[in-house]
């Protein structure tokens, strides 16, 4: 097949007036940033806005990932992490705050819900993620924005999804990936050429550890996966479990995953092995 590069699209230039850029600290969203900055001559507007919502489960290689491409690409990336008190708080570089690296911010969602999210009820997006950035987009002072999103052309019932949603929102919907014609394919192949990269292994074109390391969106197998190699980060969801008095998923709790992939032998988590369900359910975007 032939390889089709993008033509430079006029979908990365921002719209007039203030602008949040979802940075998800994936090579998605790091490639659409890269391109939104190429086509501001490397200097965005004074109202646009990168946004890094960090829920303290990310992989410290994605934690990584989000400083250097601030650092390299020398674009100021706000880190906001819920809070339960004022609703968001600015932390990481630059700031006398540390990032929560053990789930901090999850759990004190899960204490005030008092139950879990699950595939069902999904809140951690809303809250963890959309409502930390509104507030600080707020705090900064705009009253209505637009939000530049990192859905691809291969994405499209997402944003078709999206644009269907009757939105009471402060903000519309920009995906300068989709309007470029940019699939999952353009995306690795222009990482492949950069000087950096993310840390985190692909597997079939996705990143298993990418968001939150156990998110229950996520395949059977690549939470799996995280239960044999990454034991101490699996036994965190594990202890979500244990202290809420619930399960992530109705089918296993976390227990039975770490237990069931410890009993495994390592050929049962290559990319070519379908003994786990490899399915995954959409969610955060990478
Ligand atoms: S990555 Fe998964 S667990 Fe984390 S906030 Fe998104 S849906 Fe929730």
């Amino acid at each position: 097949m032939t390889f089709i590069y993008p033509l430079s699209s006029k979908a990365y230039r921002l719209p007039d007036g203030p602008v949040a850029i979802q940075f998800s600290g994936g090579r998605t969203s790091g490639y659409m940033l890269w391109h939104i900055l190429d086509a501001h001559e490397g200097q965005l507007p004074a109202d646009a806005h990168v946004l890094f919502q960090n829920t303290g489960r990310e992989m410290p290689e994605t934690l990584a990932f989000v400083e250097e491409c601030a650092d390299r690409w020398n674009v100021p990336i706000t880190w906001v992490e819920f809070d339960r008190e004022d609703g968001f708080c600015v932390v990481g570089p630059g700031t006398n705050r540390p990032a929560s690296t053990h789930g901090e911010p999850f759990e004190a969602l899960r204490d005030l819900r008092g139950f879990l999210p699950n595939r069902v009820a999904r809140f951690c997006t809303q809250e963890l993620k959309v409502r930390p950035s509104k507030k600080w987009m707020l705090w900064a002072g705009y009253p209505r924005w637009t939000s530049a999103i990192g859905f691809r052309a291969d994405e499209k019932s997402r944003v078709i999804s999206r644009r269907a949603q009757k939105s009471k929102e402060r903000w519309t919907c920009t995906f300068p990936l989709f309007e470029a014609g940019v699939t999952r394919r353009h995306v690795a192949t222009w990482w492949a050429g950069q000087p950096f990269d993310l840390n985190l292994p692909t597997v079939s074109g996705k990143t298993p550890l990418g968001n939150c390391d156990g998110c229950f969106l996520k395949s059977e197998k690549a939470r799996a996966f995280l239960a044999r190699y990454y034991p101490d980060r699996a036994r965190w969801w594990a202890e979500m479990e244990g202290r809420t008095g619930g399960s992530f998923h109705k089918d296993i709790t976390w227990d039975q995953l770490i237990a069931f992939a410890e009993a495994q032998s390592d050929w049962v988590f290559d990319a070519e092995c379908d003994a786990l369900c490899d399915a995954d359910f959409g969610g955060c975007h990478d």
